[in-house]
């Protein structure tokens, strides 16, 4: 079966909660085991004393080790991407930041691509920095050959331990090709060290883009986004091999960054619909970039289904790697800050708040709002400029989207 026909049901049995036909929330900390036995099995295999048995599972001990609620989710997560194994936390940002700490130690090397998420260029470039932990960045275009020489001019090459990439990049869709980023995380891994690739999937994910097939080890998401998607919730995700997932969560036991039971009840009630939104978030989104492309207070759209083969590499790497064109769309308004503030003032329906992938679409204005605090340097050679807006498309009508973006883009006239 498709995924989207298990998300009510996959892993959960009525019977073991009174035949509720939904999975409660198990707003408990700890567990009763039904002997002293069964709770030294339930330890012994969650300390990893001794191998599971055939058959064995890990019992329910403690909520910071496992709950219901967040067995079932991570079950259910893993079938989008055809993980073995996914970890969920409280945060994209715990998600990331625990990642990042279990596979990096002083004195190692990360190579990012740029630009990332806010929060993970802070994490990686302020605070692994304390811990003598370098990083390298490459941006949108760099060929394989030019990455690698950046990284053996570093000198730190052979302390090279992870490769952590984002793509689309954000706000400008630019794309990363994960099929090159795993042959350079190999080329520099020996029979000692194996370099792991990590790609942040928020943006296109679960529906729409499949790292794990591509050759990444690790998928993470930011779950406030589409996995949620109804701003109501603050969540993440890291799904990847049973041995690298081992790693993964047990250092979420003793950071403590496991999603709460509630939190995990949410996320499965919005994964029931995830399919049908993210659907409707990509056919909306064409249609307004279809909009945008023939406006004539619209200087540039930035949208994966833009691309044509004149594009080259750009268009290769979608053509491999998206399912979609995704429901994120940025544009320029002929003008500067003013006009972009004037449309941004004007909108009616589309809220203008900072995140994406809910149902009510949004608009900001990255080069004073999500990414104020890049370089100005870099922000300009990002083409982040004072006249671009970010949209994240929502489920409503897309005329009404339109309409409204329409009497946004007349209000900038007026004096
Ligand atoms: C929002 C976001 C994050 C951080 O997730 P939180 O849930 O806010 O902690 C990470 N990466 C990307 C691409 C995001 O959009």
């Amino acid at each position: 079966m498709k995924p989207e026909s298990l998300m009510m049901s996959y892993g959960y049995k009525p019977a073991l909660s009174e035949g509720a036909i939904k999975c409660p929330i198990f707003q408990t900390s700890t567990f009763v085991f039904k002997s002293a036995e069964e709770g030294k099995a339930f330890f012994e295999v969650a300390y990893g004393l001794r191998k599971q048995n055939e058959g064995e599972e890990l019992g329910l001990i403690y909520s910071r080790i496992n709950n219901p609620d967040l067995e079932i989710l991570e079950n259910r997560l893993t079938l989008w991407d055809e993980a073995e194994e996914c970890a969920v936390f409280e945060s994209g940002m715990s998600a990331i930041s625990t990642v990042l700490l279990e596979f990096l130690k002083p004195g190692d090397l990360i190579l990012i691509s740029s630009p990332l998420y806010g929060g993970s260029d802070h994490f990686i470039k302020k605070i692994l920095t304390k811990f003598n932990i370098n990083f390298i960045a490459f941006k949108v275009g760099q060929t394989q050959a030019e990455i690698i020489k950046l990284v053996n001019d570093s000198g730190l090459a052979e302390k090279l331990a992870l490769v952590y990439i984002e793509t689309p990049a954000n706000p400008t869709n630019d794309l990363i090709d994960i099929r090159s980023s795993k042959e350079i995380a190999q080329h520099f891994s020996t029979p000692e060290k194996e370099v792991f690739l990590a790609v942040d999937n928020t943006y296109l994910g679960p529906i729409w883009q499949h790292p794990l097939k591509h050759g990444a080890d690790f998928v993470l998401y930011s779950a406030t986004k589409y996995i949620g998607g109804h701003s109501d919730v603050i969540a993440g995700a890291c799904l990847g091999s049973k041995l690298l997932m081992k790693r993964v969560k047990g250092l979420r036991t003793f950071l403590g960054s496991m999603a709460s039971p509630n939190t995990g009840w949410l996320l499965l009630r919005s994964l029931e619909t995830l399919k049908v939104r993210m659907d409707a978030q990509a056919f909306n989104a064409t249609k307004i970039a279809a909009f945008l492309n023939h406006h004539p207070r619209v200087e540039k759209v930035y949208f994966l289904g833009n691309l044509t083969e004149e594009d080259g590499e750009q268009f290769k790497i979608r053509e491999r790697q998206c399912l979609t064109y995704g429901g994120m769309i940025s544009f320029d308004v002929r003008g500067t800050e003013k006009e972009a503030f004037k449309f941004l003032n004007a909108l009616k329906l589309i809220k203008l708040a900072v995140s994406l992938g809910s149902t009510e679409s949004l608009a900001e204005h990255p080069a004073t709002m999500t990414h104020s605090d890049v370089d100005e340097d870099l922000k300009q050679e990002l083409s982040i400029t004072e006249k671009m807006i970010r949209l994240s498309i929502g489920v409503e009508n897309y005329e009404d989207i339109i309409s409204d973006i329409n009497q946004a883009l007349d209000a900038i006239e007026v004096k």
